[in-house]
């Protein structure tokens, strides 16, 4: 009986305990809903130029990365810069208990949801054409520029600026990446050694902060706000538009590529050609791991100085390293000068004699050479696959180590992508901004671009152990390594990442984006109230949850 009755009570109190459950699930449910509703509503009555999209929000959740995805409560098509500081400054009044968030997305060129926002908006900010590209030319200003929206891609900077015999210094190798995404990171590529990053090339910015305040800034006015927001991975505003430094656009370019077996030689000559008083115009290089028919691949589009010699050159079962320079011209250039000038320079280098390649391109060909392969893969069905990439910046003084213990050996296969390898001169970077570097002189561009290509030996997960390896090796040998376009998972993580610079990086996302509110597809700073993030907080030991 006794038993009976304790089972009855058993169960009964099961009962409670799974309504009480069910009650506390639906409160919570309808609380959310709730929320939802209100944000959805009190979103839908701002006044804007351009739309706020809360049906088609998933293609804003996708990212280049292919293995990440966050799905937003809207998408904003902004059609003026009032459009992005009216959104913000509406999720910015409605406080710190608010979890919406806002990422501004340029071409989702991301590989870890760095543009993207669980249940906030995704600002497309292509859409922001506040006016036509504008460029100045040296009939109005001293030194020519151009004005353009954050949202533009650099592939159109490049057609418009053309056209008045005028182009940007610096680039990334890939033109359809947006200026706001690249100005949020770095942008780096050939150009590089000699005029910096794509953030050292900017001489004023237009920036929505996270109060929702609409800011110029630059060397002179907000020059915090500016070198912030320079390499600052989009946590202090949102950048809708950018003034940027041009240079008379050269017609032709002589694109050179040969061989090395020997990294130690490799880099030897790469540093002499980033030395200041190199002639050629653009320095790269990348690594090339038992590679089947390699010279004869690049007879497509280049030519051998020594055919003969080039088709007998084996690169099978080998680990080698291409250098590949550019020398620039224009129309009115005496080719010959041009074609001696760069033999000249060739003839210094230690590369494998038979392995010499030669093309003459357009400027514009040049420039926009990876939207070729982008063509072909797309066609392949190879584009739009998981790409568990690898960015790192390595000092000088380790690169060797670094080298040594990964191509060839971490490292043995390059045939799903490029892994791309040159030295860049720091002094060429503005230590005031928030991109972080090695502190050395010289640093290398490590970029191991490997595509998950269903049906190939290695899988998204075997590409990531392989990464986690090389961070791990590179760990243990005190290679002092920086990665560039950055993803941590833990704040402590982050904060060793920007080491000195951690403390201004927290100061200024105080003073920007207090509640936290912009690009937390990083997930540096979790949403938080506002004097979570006050400097008074800066060095002491407090570890935050993850946002997004
Ligand atoms: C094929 C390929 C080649 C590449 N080659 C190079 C290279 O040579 N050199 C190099 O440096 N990089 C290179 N990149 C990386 C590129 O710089 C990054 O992908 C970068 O994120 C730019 O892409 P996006 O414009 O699509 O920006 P998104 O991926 O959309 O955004 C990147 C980050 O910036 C933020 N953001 C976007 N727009 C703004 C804005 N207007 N204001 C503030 N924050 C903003 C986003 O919230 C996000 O955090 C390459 C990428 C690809 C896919």
């Amino acid at each position: 009986m006794s038993y009976l009755h304790a089972c009855l009570l058993r169960k009964r109190t099961m009962l409670i305990v799974r309504s009480f459950t069910i009650l506390l699930l639906s409160c919570i449910a309808f609380k959310l809903a709730c929320c939802f509703s209100s944000n959805i509503s009190s979103l839908k009555a701002l006044p804007l130029v351009g739309n706020l999209d809360f049906e088609h929000v998933h293609e804003a959740s996708k990212d280049f990365g292919n293995r990440y995805q966050l799905i937003p409560l809207a998408v904003l098509h902004p059609k003026s810069v009032s459009d992005i500081a009216s959104a913000i400054r509406h999720i910015w009044m409605m406080g710190p208990h608010s979890q919406l968030t806002v990422a501004a997305r340029g071409r989702g060129h991301s590989l870890q949801g760095q543009a993207q926002t669980r249940n906030g908006i995704v600002i497309r900010m292509e859409s922001l054409h506040p006016q036509k590209l504008q460029v100045h030319t040296v009939e109005d200003v001293p030194a020519p520029y151009v004005d353009v929206s954050g949202g533009e891609l650099w592939i159109n900077i490049l057609h418009e600026t053309l056209k008045y015999g005028l182009a940007p210094k610096s680039w990334t190798d890939y033109l359809h990446l947006t200026v706001g995404g690249t100005l949020s990171n770095a942008g780096i590529s050939g150009q590089a050694f000699r005029h910096g990053p794509q953030i050292s090339n900017v001489h004023q910015l237009e920036v929505v902060t996270g109060k929702g305040e609409i800011l110029n800034c630059s060397e002179r006015q907000n020059s915090d706000l500016f070198h912030g927001v320079l390499g600052g991975l989009g946590q202090f505003g949102i950048i809708t538009r950018a003034r940027i430094a041009l240079e008379a656009a050269p017609t032709m370019v002589k694109w050179v590529r040969v061989l090395y077996q020997d990294f130690s030689a490799f880099i030897k000559d790469q540093e002499r050609l980033i030395s200041a008083d190199n002639k050629l115009d653009y320095v790269e290089g990348f690594v090339i791991i038992n590679r089947t028919g390699l010279l004869n691949n690049w007879r497509l589009s280049f030519t051998p100085e020594d055919p003969l010699q080039a088709s007998q050159f084996k690169s099978d079962g080998r680990t080698l390293y291409c250098l590949e320079v550019a020398k620039y011209y224009f129309k009115l250039d005496n080719k010959d000068v041009i074609s001696q000038g760069v033999k000249e320079t060739l003839s210094e280098l230690s590369y494998i004699s038979s392995t010499l390649f030669t093309s003459e391109v357009t400027y514009e060909a040049f420039l926009d050479r990876v939207h070729v392969s982008e063509v072909k893969l797309r066609s392949k069905g190879q584009w739009e696959v998981p790409h568990p990439w690898l960015n790192l910046l390595v000092p000088r003084s380790t690169v060797k180590e670094f080298a040594k213990g990964v191509f060839g050996n971490i490292l043995t296969d390059t045939s799903n992508g490029p892994v791309i390898v040159y030295p860049v001169n720091k002094a060429k970077w503005d230590n005031r901004t928030s991109a972080v570097t090695p502190e050395e002189d010289i640093f290398y561009l490590v970029a191991i671009l490997t595509s998950a290509v269903p049906g190939k030996d290695d899988g998204v997960e075997q590409i990531l152990k392989r990464n986690q390896r090389i961070l791990e090796f590179s760990e243990a040998a005190g290679i002092g390594l920086k990665q560039y376009l950055p993803h941590y998972t833990t704040r402590e993580e982050w904060r060793s990442h920007f080491g000195a610079k951690w403390d201004n990086f927290v100061r200024r996302k105080s003073r920007y984006d207090p509640l936290a509110i912009l690009a937390p597809g990083h997930r540096i700073f979790p949403k938080a109230p506002y004097d979570q993030f006050t400097p008074i907080s800066l060095s002491s030991d407090y570890n935050l949850p993850l946002s997004g």
